[in-house]
């Protein structure tokens, strides 16, 4: 029997108790709104008088509205809740291309969204951006900027990117310098992770306690969710199978390797293998080569199901690593998935162990948005609560979850404890 060490249990003090509830309740209105006070108590097992008073302070703070007055049979009609839209996040994009910088509401919903190219050096990008945010924050006057949000195709640490091969930069502080400017809080996460956080946070993906996304662009990348919660490894480096050689004796990789899976199954690989098979084809892009397909050009064709081969086989090492029961795939080529979609899952489920099981691949047909939704649940999620609590404690189903009553009692039911 496990020993406990009572020495090193901290009692929830009465601010954590109201914090927890207050990120419960915020987003049972997040999820279900329009959703009334009663209907607050009901879903969330809190008692009337504890969301009464979570909902006046989140009221005040602007977080929440008051909306249109229901109809019921009988007695007093209810007034319904939802999330006050004049909250916005300022999303960021960072590709090695092109940049996207977007304004987008609590709720997800984007109002603007803009292109530049990607400057060859961080100092340009920063100073670039930072007109772009500045543009931006005074069109959205009266509205409360929450934060800005950034993802970018490599990984983070401490405000810094710290591995970013297809971008080509160096180490950069980029948090410090756009926050300093711009007085906001800035946030910076791996193009892949905010994938997954846009699927928890607005797919409601939350049921699935593990899944991973694998991104398909320029290189490729994973973002890992697992036992609900994002996986970040040391320095935060969890999740590079794309730099795995799959033959050390293969072409040169952007990271110094040679023969990484991302040589073989990224948009760059099936343009290479065109390129190979067609000398007239410079400055093609990936969607060119999709569109040549489209048209029966078979060289492109097979340019295609050489790369989906290539993909199918390395997720055999997410398949058989992690075990994940969904993977979500992220990219230009599910556009074309009905056609080249049944290569990567042939060659994903030709190779599961015994006792193992197939994951589903999940086309995420987005049109480049996942990333940018990632940014707005990456700055949220300071206000509504980790990933995690979101996943076990906010799940819809009445009643299950932790909660805290009114009176500081810390409740926990149908959850097991986490360790
Ligand atoms: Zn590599």
């Amino acid at each position: 029997m496990p020993l406990i060490n009572f020495g090193r249990i901290q009692a929830a003090s009465s601010e954590v108790v109201r914090d927890i509830n207050r990120r419960i309740v915020l987003n049972l209105i997040r999820t279900r709104q329009p959703i009334s006070r009663a209907d607050l108590a009901r879903v969330s097992g809190l008692q009337r008088s504890t969301i009464s008073l979570i909902v006046e302070e989140l009221i005040a703070e602007n977080w929440v509205l008051e909306g249109p007055t229901g109809r019921l049979p009988r007695g007093r009609r209810p007034t319904f809740l939802r999330l006050n839209d004049d909250r916005v996040i300022i999303g960021i994009d960072i590709r090695p291309t092109q940049i996207m910088v977007a304004l987008a509401d609590v709720n997800g919903k984007f109002s603007s969204q803009e292109a530049l190219p990607t400057p060859s050096t961080p100092k340009i990008a920063i100073e670039e951006l930072i007109n772009r945010i500045q543009g931006l924050m005074r069109s959205c006057r009266g509205k409360k900027i929450e934060g800005i949000g950034i993802t970018f195709p490599g990984r983070p640490n401490a405000g810094h990117l710290v591995f970013a091969p297809n971008l080509k930069w160096p180490d950069v502080d980029l948090c410090t310098a756009i926050g300093k400017a711009t007085g906001l809080e800035v946030e910076l996460e791996n193009a892949a992770n905010a994938c997954v956080l846009a699927a928890v946070w607005f797919d409601h993906m939350d049921s699935c306690r593990d899944l991973a996304v694998v991104t398909v662009s320029e290189g490729i990348g994973t973002g890992i969710w697992m036992n609900g919660q994002l996986v970040r490894g040391r320095n935060g480096m969890a999740g590079e199978f794309g730099h795995v050689p799959l033959d050390p004796d293969g072409p040169p990789c952007s990271c110094g390797s040679r023969g990484c899976w991302e040589v073989y199954a990224s948009n760059r690989a099936a343009l290479r293998y065109y390129h190979e098979s067609i000398s007239d084809s410079a400055g093609l892009s990936f969607a060119d080569l999709l569109s040549r397909a489209d048209q029966s050009d078979m060289r492109a064709v097979q340019a295609i199901e050489r790369m989906a081969h290539y993909l199918g086989r390395g997720m055999r090492m997410i398949v058989a690593g992690l075990a994940p029961e969904r993977i979500l795939i992220v990219g230009d080529l599910t556009r074309s998935w009905q056609r080249f979609g049944p290569i990567v899952e042939s060659e994903v489920h030709a190779r599961v162990l015994a006792s193992g099981c197939a994951p589903s691949l999940v086309p995420v047909h987005e049109d480049g948005m996942a990333r940018l939704r990632g940014t707005v649940a990456l700055v949220l999620q300071k206000h509504f609560g980790a990933a995690l609590e979101l996943a076990d404690g906010i799940s819809g189903q009445p009643g299950r979850g932790r909660r805290v009553d009114s009176a500081g009692v810390s409740v926990v039911s149908n959850v097991q404890a986490k360790k």
